[in-house]
């Protein structure tokens, strides 16, 4: 049976607990409206380590002003039993009040990390993701931790957080999990209309042709760039806000490439800011 804990000082004393006895604990940050791209993490945890703890929290500080905080969607019961099919061992709940009560003033800034990408477009965000990540941390006290590669700099910015502030916990990333049409898994789907959702599945052709583009030889980011951009634009509705082509280790932008790439994109499509990725170079292809 899977227990839901709410309070902060329990799961602390839980995981103490499992710790004094040698569990390993994996752990899965979510922000809940569960898909099989958290489940996909769920399970990684569970070949991994002999407990594992999801956490739904719907973070306000990684939401800049005018987007979705109020709105995003919620399911906890629908939640729950998903992670009670997937033997999950216990479900961490916080309240927002508990995480960041009144006269609350510490934060995580992962500098370079979070520069350009989205930190372009979503100021703030990434010093909202490693603030509730590191205090995910502190509370769980993980021995593994497991994020998705469908947040690709999120996933870089936690590894060098954990890195610059010696945490003791493994960060193992999560392929990127996909719809059978080829659109990115994400909670904020839910937002498309029909017609959006069709629209959208230009982003990840796009990168695939991106990607052809690399395995049929062409090594130059730029021109990998305007390939993935000149595709996108041949669908009306989908504002791109940028496509890149970066070191899939450090994130830094390079020019061509000769080792693992990631081609990054976000775009907005009706009321959705949608991001995307593929990497190319990489020795098992995917
Ligand atoms: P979120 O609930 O959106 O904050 O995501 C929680 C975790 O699930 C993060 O580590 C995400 O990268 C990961 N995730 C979200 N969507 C996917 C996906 N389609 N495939 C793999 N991992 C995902």
């Amino acid at each position: 049976m899977m227990q839901v804990v709410r309070q902060i000082r329990e799961m602390q004393k839980i995981s103490d607990q499992l710790r004094q006895v040698g569990k390993k604990i994996g752990f899965v940050p979510t922000m809940g409206y569960l898909h099989d791209g958290h489940l996909s993490l769920v399970k990684k945890a569970k070949g991994l380590c002999d407990v594992v703890v999801v956490s739904i929290f719907v973070n306000p500080t990684q939401f800049g002003p005018g987007e979705d905080f109020k709105r995003y969607p919620r399911d906890e019961e629908g939640d729950g039993a998903k992670l009670e099919g997937e033997a999950v061992d216990f479900l961490f709940i916080p309240e927002a009040g508990d995480m960041y009560p009144s006269g609350y003033q510490t934060y995580v800034d992962v500098t370079e990390v979070s520069k350009g990408l989205c930190g372009d477009f979503r100021p703030g965000h990434f010093r909202g993701v490693a603030t509730i990540v590191a205090k995910l941390f502190n509370i769980v006290k993980p021995d593994v931790a497991i994020f998705g590669e469908k947040d690709y700099q999120q996933l870089l910015v936690i590894r060098k957080m954990v890195e610059d502030l010696n945490f003791d916990i493994k960060i193992i990333p999560g392929v990127l999990i996909r719809e059978e049409d080829g659109i990115a898994m994400s909670s904020r789907n839910t937002y498309l209309s029909p017609d959006e959702r069709k629209r959208a599945l230009i982003l990840y052709r796009s990168l695939l042709k991106g990607k052809d583009l690399f395995q049929s030889g062409e090594r130059r980011a730029s021109a990998l760039v305007r390939a993935v951009k000149e595709s996108i634009a041949s669908v009306d509705g989908v504002s791109l806000q940028y496509v890149e082509v970066r070191d899939a280790e450090t994130l830094e932008k390079i020019e061509s490439v000769s080792k693992p790439a990631v081609i990054a994109l976000a775009a907005i499509v009706g009321p959705v800011r949608l991001i995307d990725n593929i990497i190319i170079g990489r020795e098992n292809g995917t």
